[in-house]
């Protein structure tokens, strides 16, 4: 299925290698299986949450086989409730994340869904929102990985002793 994601290069700046994801959810075949595979990871979840926006794609796919709910993490400002954020360190500047607080019982386990781990900073950040928000993060799942940027190492570094699984791992 490697072979269903391409690379671009240059994107979105000069230097990014680009890991499109959008031939691998065009084939149904292959997105039904990395669906099924994240769904089998989030068996001993109450519910799995996908970072905005490749991630919800995933996320979602994998709630809607299990019948879990699904938790979007988003950029700033989108969010219409009571939500709390976290801001974090990017390359150039920082980005900030929201979750809602009042729709999620406290306590709930949650596995979290994105589509690229890169440095691994985002889905620090977003795990820790969802620790803030009084869930209970208990893994965390991305499609593919770069592994020369080390997020691995950063995530176990940052959150001993969860898991973090890659789909498509090289
Ligand atoms: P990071 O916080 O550095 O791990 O970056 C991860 C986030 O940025 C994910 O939400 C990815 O969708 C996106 N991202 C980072 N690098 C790439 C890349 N080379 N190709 C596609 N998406 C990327």
């Amino acid at each position: 299925m490697n072979d269903l994601i391409r690379v671009i290069p240059d994107f979105p700046k000069p230097g990014i290698s680009f890991k499109d994801i959008t031939p691998l959810i065009a084939n149904g075949e292959a997105f039904l299986n990395v669906s099924k595979q994240i769904a089998q990871l989030g068996r001993e979840s109450d519910y799995i949450a996908g970072i905005e926006a490749r991630g919800f794609i995933f996320a979602s796919s994998a709630c809607a086989l299990t019948e879990k709910g699904f938790i979007p993490i988003r950029k700033s400002g989108k969010l219409p409730g009571n939500t709390i954020s976290s801001t974090y360190d990017l390359e150039y500047g920082s980005a900030t994340l929201e979750v809602h607080t009042d729709i999620i019982k406290q306590g709930s386990k949650v596995l979290l869904v994105d589509d690229v781990l890169a440095t691994g900073g985002t889905a620090i950040a977003a795990t820790k929102l969802l620790k803030a928000a009084g869930l209970l993060p208990i893994g965390l799942v991305f499609l593919l990985d770069i592994p020369e940027l080390n997020g691995k190492a950063r995530i176990a570094e940052a959150l001993p002793g969860l898991k973090t699984e890659v789909i498509l791992a090289q």
